[in-house]
């Protein structure tokens, strides 16, 4: 089966990886970092409830987090399998996720802290497509603009220095707990992400090779 988990630090590069992955085995990529930002860029119901934690840095609870992916992972889209990148975040999140799916692997993005915050602090988005570039690792032909639309870049307000720095120590504190905890059900595999962005075949092959072997 395809269900997959991909575990790691904010900014460790998991979420261009799963892009690949999603494409390459025709599966859904569910970010919930992705859903709780269209949630807040669209004013809905949801997006004002976690507004204030992601403007923070902070987790949104626990109860409406699970909510929300049990039920996108009803879908009929997931079926097949599907690629769960943020979530879970919390032990209490693992707890509920193994009631209600089975995930077959579980993939421990690994890298320096050193590497991770410049990727962080980095990152441009544009306004108009959503596109991701990068400052220093992959910058647009024409600063500031988005080479696939013309669309403006801009630094995504949880990716100012003080809530990068927030976000980690979330992660310390919140997240890294679950790797011991996946250990010990002996469903993970450490992926090796100290790669820069024109090597992600070297992480991806890392994957692949997990998830075969898995
Ligand atoms: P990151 O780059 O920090 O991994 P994400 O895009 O995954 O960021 O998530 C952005 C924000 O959305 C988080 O800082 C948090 O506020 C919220 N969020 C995402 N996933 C979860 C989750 N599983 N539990 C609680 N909050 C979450
Ligand atoms: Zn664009």
């Amino acid at each position: 089966m395809m269900n997959i988990v991909l575990l790691g630090a904010p900014g460790v590069g998991k979420g261009t990886c799963a892009e690949v992955l999603a494409k390459k085995h025709s599966i859904p990529h569910i970010s919930s970092g992705d859903i709780f930002r269209e949630a807040v860029a669209g004013e809905s119901e949801l997006g004002k409830k976690v507004k204030q934690y992601l403007d923070r840095g902070e987790l949104v609870p626990d109860e409406l987090t699970v909510e929300v992916i049990r039920q996108r992972l009803e879908k009929d889209d997931c079926k097949k399998g599907f690629l769960l990148d943020g979530f879970p975040r919390t032990i209490a999140q693992a707890e509920s996720l193994k009631k209600f799916s089975k995930i077959d692997h579980i993939l421990n993005f690994t890298a320096v802290k050193k590497l991770i915050v410049e990727r962080l602090s980095g990152r441009r988005t544009c306004r108009k497509c959503g596109a991701i570039y990068h400052i220093k690792y992959f910058p647009p032909k024409l600063e500031g603009v988005c080479d696939k639309c013309g669309g403006e870049l801009y630094q995504r307000s949880d990716e100012a220095p003080d809530v990068v720095m927030k976000r980690l120590a979330v992660y310390e504190e919140q997240t890294k707990p679950l790797i011991d905890y996946y250990r010990n059900e002996g469903t993970l595999t450490d992926i090796d992400a100290n790669y820069p962005a024109e090597e992600i075949g070297k992480i991806i092959e890392q994957c692949e090779e997990a998830i075969k072997n898995g």
